[in-house]
């Protein structure tokens, strides 16, 4: 399952991204052009926009709620996507490979993480680096416990 995520879903948009779904999302997009993205694409939309669900068009999901949480728990009770197995970069969507040697990064990530972290991931779309302990990592592990526990944020 492909989302493309709204203008006013922008976290959901990358916490969905950290989860691996395959999401787009720009801050700028005009109505027409999402769908016409969603459609050539076979996206689902996610929209806070009552009036996509209007035009009837396309595979199109009203998300409810402001709070980020609460999206992430509508879209994984009420579509049930499958989770897939490898993880997409939170800022350009792209496939995060593990990095073979450590070496590799020693120039892209500060000292202090090259020094005390072993196992590290990198977009194969923009080049960013994911290293465990990183802001990123962690929430990874707070949606994957949130995935794994649908109705709570496990608090
Ligand atoms: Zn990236």
């Amino acid at each position: 399952m492909k989302f493309i995520a709204d203008a006013m879903l922008g976290r959901l948009a990358r916490w969905l991204r950290l989860m691996g779904f395959d999401t787009l999302y720009f801050a700028d997009i005009s109505d027409g052009e999402l769908l016409r993205r969603a459609l050539d694409e076979q996206r689902t939309i996610l929209t806070r926009d009552t009036a996509f669900l209007k035009r009837k068009t396309g595979d199109c999901v009203f998300i409810k709620s402001n709070d980020p949480f609460e999206q992430l728990d509508q879209v994984l009770k009420d579509l049930r996507p499958e989770t897939p197995g490898k993880r997409r970069c939170a800022n350009c969507n792209g496939v995060l490979a593990a990095v073979a040697h450590k070496g590799e990064v020693a120039d892209s990530v500060p000292e202090y993480v090259y020094l005390n972290h072993n196992h590290f991931l990198r977009c194969g779309g923009c080049g960013n680096i994911y290293w465990e302990g990183s802001q990123y990592m962690k929430l990874m592990a707070k949606l994957e416990e949130i995935s794994g526990n649908p109705g709570g944020r496990g608090d």
